[in-house]
């Protein structure tokens, strides 16, 4: 079995990030990244963090708006009109979940659309469905990065997908199609999930139930990939029932420690590709 090093592939992505980026840089060229969070999640705080600290360490310049939860819709739409209008900004993220009463699709919708560096709207969406070229939203973007960084061959595999969410499921089930796999996708109305999951040659897990993909459902040789992040016993946890499933497989990712990094680490990623197309 090999285990799938999320933390140095992300590292090395960034790396490079940087060295594609620093000519320009050097130049006086600005790639910005602006991050709105509103509200007092302590997770979403988290995640901004990561993100700030990655532009860094990339040298994408972070244009950061921190608002309070009462924030109203007109002040987020307001500020990323002007977002949309600066030139130095080339990715615009609200960070979610947005208080309650905002309505999230209305503002996600008020991002340009060559801004959207989380590939959420239904302008990415609709381009990741045609198989053009898009910016694939950043977990299932980042499972595709590993896959390529260990050449697991995906092309005529049969992928199972467990999970259908807008943000992972879905969007994972396209990118794998568009590399030729065979895709099958679950999710909770599924019957027999065990026994399909059990034909799969590449196993993706994304529904956030600890230990759910348990060693009776995955194929001896199998590739499981697993984005669940669950907190069990203080302890974070993935969808599949790790030492029991990790000697059967090729290959599998390890929570914390695979998908995670490379969430952020497409972020960049895709920042850094809509700078270089309009630079
Ligand atoms: P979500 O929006 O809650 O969607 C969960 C999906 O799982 C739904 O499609 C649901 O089916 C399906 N599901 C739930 N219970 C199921 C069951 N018993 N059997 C089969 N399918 C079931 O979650 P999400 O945002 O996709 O996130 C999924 C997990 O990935 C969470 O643990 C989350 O924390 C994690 N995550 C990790 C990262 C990362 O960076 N590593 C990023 C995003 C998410 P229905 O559609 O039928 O309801």
């Amino acid at each position: 079995m090999i285990l799938i090093d999320g933390k140095k592939v992300a590292s090395d992505l960034k790396q490079q990030l940087k060295k594609q980026l620093e000519p320009h840089i050097a130049a006086g060229k600005t790639c910005g990244l602006a991050v709105i969070i509103a509200g007092e999640d302590p997770a979403s705080k988290v995640y901004v963090r990561n993100k700030i600290n990655s532009c860094a360490e990339v040298g994408i310049k972070s244009f950061h708006y921190e608002l309070p939860s009462d924030v109203s819709e007109k002040e987020i739409t307001d500020i990323i009109e002007e977002l949309n209008a600066n030139k130095d900004v080339y990715g615009i993220l609200v960070q979610l979940p947005l208080p309650k009463g905002i309505d999230e699709r209305k503002i996600l919708s008020k991002i340009d659309p060559q801004k959207d560096v989380d590939g959420f709207s239904p302008f990415q969406m609709g381009k990741l469905v045609l198989g053009e070229k898009c910016f694939p939203s950043c977990t299932p973007g980042g499972v595709m990065e590993l896959l390529k960084y260990y050449s697991i061959p995906v092309a005529g595999k049969k992928a199972v997908v467990i999970g259908r969410s807008n943000t992972v499921g879905k969007p994972m089930a396209l990118m794998l199609l568009k590399q030729n796999a065979t895709v099958t996708v679950c999710h909770s109305k599924t019957e027999n999930i065990g026994k399909i999951a059990a034909e799969a040659d590449i196993l993706v897990v994304a529904i956030g139930k600890p230990h759910f993909v348990t060693a009776d459902m995955v194929k001896d040789g199998a590739v499981v990939v697993d984005v669940g992040i669950n907190r069990v016993d203080g302890k974070l946890c993935g969808d599949v029932d790790y030492e029991n499933v990790k000697d059967k497989c090729s290959y599998i990712t390890p929570v914390p420690g695979g998908v995670g990094p490379m969430t952020v680490a497409m972020l960049m990623k895709n920042t850094v590709d809509a700078f270089l197309e309009n630079v």
